[in-house]
């Protein structure tokens, strides 16, 4: 029936606030199974998918349209794995799996500032975080059951969630 179960392999979101390590473990996680590591920010940059530069925020304005059209094919591929500090826009079809990472406040605030972030960038998004933003918006757009928290403090842990995501790549199979 639906497009999404003609894929061979699954797509999976990593998202989060900024620090969490989505970067770190999408691309390990893409290396370790030959998956596609798609960074939604690299993309936007790259492709000019934005409509200008927010200087507030310090970040481009993202044009969600442009993004979801520009992936539409390779996702109905299959074998993605998106990387952003966002979920609500894409297609819920796209995903398989839903992973929000999750970090301690201090160590992430410690993260954030050896990144050079300062004043409201910092705090922002350390709220964001304190607040369980990201989980909440991957619940409120995606089956409940795909949605999964994964804690993401320490280089152990990143280890840890790419071994029990690649296990459970291996496992997955289209359901039709
Ligand atoms: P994001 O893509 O979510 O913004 P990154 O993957 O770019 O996060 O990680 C930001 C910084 O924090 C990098 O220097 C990375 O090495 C470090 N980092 C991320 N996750 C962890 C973790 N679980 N343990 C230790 N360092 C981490
Ligand atoms: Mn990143």
């Amino acid at each position: 029936m639906a497009k999404d179960r003609e894929r061979k392999r699954p797509n999976i979101l990593v998202t989060g606030t900024p620090g969490t390590g989505k970067t770190t473990t999408a691309t390990a996680l893409a290396e370790a199974n030959q998956l596609r590591h798609v960074g939604i920010g690299d993309l936007v940059r790259d492709k000019g998918l934005h409509d200008g530069w927010d200087d507030e925020l310090e970040c481009h304005v993202i044009n969600e349209d442009l993004v979801c059209d520009e992936l539409e094919d390779v996702m109905e591929q299959g074998g993605n794995i998106v990387d952003y500090h966002g979920c609500d826009f894409f297609p819920e079809r796209w995903f398989d799996l839903v992973v929000v990472l999750q970090t301690d406040n201090s160590v992430l605030y410690d993260r954030l500032n050896k990144r050079g972030y300062t004043g409201s960038k910092l705090s922002n998004n350390i709220e964001c975080e304190i607040f369980q933003v990201l989980l909440e918006e991957a619940k409120e757009s995606y089956p409940q059951d795909i949605v999964l928290a994964l804690k993401s403090d320490t280089v152990d842990d990143i280890d840890r969630n790419v071994a029990s995501l690649t296990e459970w790549v291996r496992q997955w199979h289209p359901t039709s």
